[in-house]
């Protein structure tokens, strides 16, 4: 497995809409792979196609530290199908945006149709932490990002922020 660089804002593949996997091959069972021990390496809950920056419907996530979840989600061409009514606000993060936090309001509870790695149809109801991941990565095959759901000026100024704190680390 191999730790793939994962793309920052403002990169543009984290605004293109991603393509639906046509058919599960060893590439894609390999992608797949090689985003989880990403996820892991940068300490992530989940990572999405784009900010491998490949444009596929494809998504990792492991939320068992804080919500007992039995497995970590490999999920391919995933589709929300429910969401509750009743709204949850937490506080999001994202690889893409390193370092910048802000409270996003989502729904409580989602249920989501997806293909596992052998291309079996599943369907996954969630709510928690869980929840929130599911569709905090779903948003970034639509090119959607958490920052998105902030006044213009709290997205504004957590933009500002990252940019000052890359000019002191020296990454740009
Ligand atoms: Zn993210």
């Amino acid at each position: 497995m191999s730790i793939l660089p994962v793309v920052e804002v403002p990169e543009h593949v984290l605004r293109e809409k991603a393509l639906p996997v046509p058919k599960i091959t060893a590439e894609i069972k390999k992608l797949l792979d090689d985003m989880m021990a990403t996820m892991y390496a940068k300490n992530g809950v989940g990572l999405s196609g784009n900010q491998v920056g490949k444009r596929l419907r494809v998504v990792v996530i492991d939320c068992r530290d804080e919500d007992d979840n039995p497995l970590p989600y490999k999920l391919v061409n995933p589709v929300i199908t429910y969401k509750s009514e009743e709204t949850v606000l937490h506080s999001e993060g994202c690889l893409s945006l390193p370092k910048e936090y802000a409270d996003v309001e989502r729904a409580a509870e989602v249920e989501v149709n997806y293909l596992d790695e052998n291309g079996v149809g599943r369907t996954l109801r969630a709510d928690g932490l869980l929840a929130i991941a599911l569709q905090h990565e779903i948003d970034h095959l639509d090119g959607v990002l958490f920052i998105d759901y902030l006044s213009p000026f709290k997205r504004k100024r957590l933009l500002q922020h990252l940019e000052k704190r890359r000019k002191k680390e020296g990454c740009v």
